[in-house]
């Protein structure tokens, strides 16, 4: 077989991670991550209330969900979390890991994430362009402290 018709393992788990987003509950965004180490999945995660409160689809399809005071869905942890804390709880150690996101990770996942000493970061879409602000301060922030931040840009998934 060609080498190039292998895919390669960013391409592997962007594509997870953006399938994952579609299992989101959230009505504006929809977001996916998995968190790897040495090329294996230690955890997946998807933007979404935390289990137990309700989902935003379900509760609020007419109006949306609920914002907090920034103009975020108040209800959801994001994509990063939910798959940090999953990996957390069970026990997992996190430094040195690669995580993939659909949507570059915010300021205050980015903190979590410089935190747990994650040191590579790859997202498709640019928080800051969803958003409609000027700089994405989650991949500044990181980049600052000494986190690998890229783009994916990749053949295989045309979006
Ligand atoms: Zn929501
Ligand atoms: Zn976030």
């Amino acid at each position: 077989m060609a080498s190039q018709e292998r895919p390669a393992f960013d391409d592997i788990f962007m594509e997870l991670a953006q399938n994952l987003a579609r299992r989101s509950h959230c009505i504006k965004a929809q977001v996916g991550a998995v968190l790897t180490k040495d090329t294996r999945i230690i955890s997946i995660g998807y933007n979404g209330p935390p289990s137990g409160t309700h989902n935003c689809d379900e509760e609020f399809p007419e109006t949306g969900c609920p914002r907090d005071s920034k103009g975020s869905c108040s209800l959801a942890l994001h994509a990063e979390q939910n798959a940090i804390l999953y990996a957390v709880k069970n026990g997992a150690n996190l430094e040195g890991t690669t995580l993939y996101v659909t949507l570059s990770p915010c300021i205050a996942c980015a903190r979590v994430i410089y935190t747990m000493k994650i040191k590579r970061v790859i997202f498709l879409d640019s928080y800051a362009a969803y958003k409609g602000i000027g700089i994405d301060e989650g991949v500044e922030f990181l980049r600052k402290f000494g986190v690998q931040v890229e783009r994916h840009h990749s053949a295989v998934i045309a979006q």
